[in-house]
C-alpha cells in the first residue's frame, strides 16, 4: 500500500529540504503544495487581477492550468505551458501568496489537485505544506508539524535569499505566518495526531533522519 506523509509548518523550519530528502531516500514521490499557492498567485499577478479584491481572486481560481512535476531529485511547477519555478521565488509573489491563498475558492481548487496527485503516488508521497495533515490528507499514515524559533527561521531564510537582511527577513517571515495561521479556511496548525520536531538545535541532516525513522516504524 502507497505511504502517505503529510510534513507542516511554518517557513524557514526546513520542511522543503526535509521533504525532498526524505521522498528520494524512501523512493517516494514529493509535492511542494506552497509551490502550488506561489504558481496561482504568480498567475493572478501576471494578469492583473486585483490582489485586495478575493471577489475578483475567486472569480478566476479555476482558469490557470497547474502541473506539478513530483520526482524529489527535479521537482517542476508548470503555470500554463510555462515553467514558473524561478518567478514564484520572487519577493512580490512572497508577498502576496496569503492573500490569494485565504481565498476559498483557491483552496478548493488547489486542495483537488493535491488530493489526486497523492492517490494517484505509485509508491507513495510525501506532501508538504500548512494544511496537509489537518484538511487535505487527514488519512495520512504519518504527520510531522515542524517547528524552529523566530531567529533560527529567519537565518535559514537569509542563507537561503543569499545576504538579505535578516530582520527584514523576520519581520516578513512572522508577518507571512501570522497571516496563514489566521485566515478562516484550513489555516496553517498542526493535526492533533501530527508528531511535532522541534529543529531549532537539529542540523537538516538529523532532521531527516529522524523523519525517515518514523516513516519506518
Ligand atoms: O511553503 P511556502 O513558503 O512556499 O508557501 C508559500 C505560501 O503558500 C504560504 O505562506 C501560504 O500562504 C501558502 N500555503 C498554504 N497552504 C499550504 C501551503 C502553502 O496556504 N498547504
Amino acid at each position: 500500500k502507497p505511504v502517505i506523509v503529510a510534513i507542516d509548518g511554518p517557513s524557514g523550519t526546513g520542511k522543503s529540504s526535509t521533504s525532498k530528502a526524505v521522498a528520494a531516500q524512501l523512493g517516494l514521490s514529493y509535492l511542494d503544495t506552497g509551490a502550488q499557492y506561489r504558481a496561482i498567485t504568480w498567475w493572478m499577478v501576471t494578469n492583473g487581477i486585483d490582489i485586495e479584491d478575493p471577489t475578483a481572486i475567486a472569480a478566476v481560481a479555476g482558469k490557470p492550468e497547474i502541473i506539478s512535476g513530483t520526482d524529489p531529485d527535479n521537482p517542476t511547477i508548470n503555470v500554463d505551458g510555462t515553467d514558473v519555478a524561478g518567478p514564484i521565488r520572487t519577493q512580490e509573489v512572497t508577498s502576496k501568496v496569503s492573500a490569494v491563498s485565504a481565498v476559498p475558492e483557491v483552496r478548493t481548487r488547489i486542495t483537488e489537485l493535491q488530493r489526486s496527485l497523492a492517490t494517484s503516488a505509485e509508491y507513495g508521497i510525501v506532501v508538504e505544506g500548512r494544511d496537509i495533515g489537518t484538511t487535505v490528507l487527514p488519512d495520512a499514515d504519518l504527520k510531522i508539524f515542524l517547528t524552529a524559533s523566530p531567529e533560527a527561521r529567519a537565518a535559514r531564510r537569509s542563507g537561503e535569499l543569499k545576504g538579505a537582511d535578516v530582520n527584514a527577513t523576520r519581520e516578513a517571515l512572522i508577518k507571512r505566518d501570522a497571516a496563514d495561521s489566521s485566515r478562516k479556511t484550513s489555516p496553517l496548525a498542526k493535526a492533533g495526531d501530527a508528531v511535532e520536531v522541534d529543529t531549532t538545535a537539529l542540523t537538516l541532516q538529523q532532521v531527516i533522519e529522524c523523519v525517515v525513522t518514523l516513516v519506518e516504524e
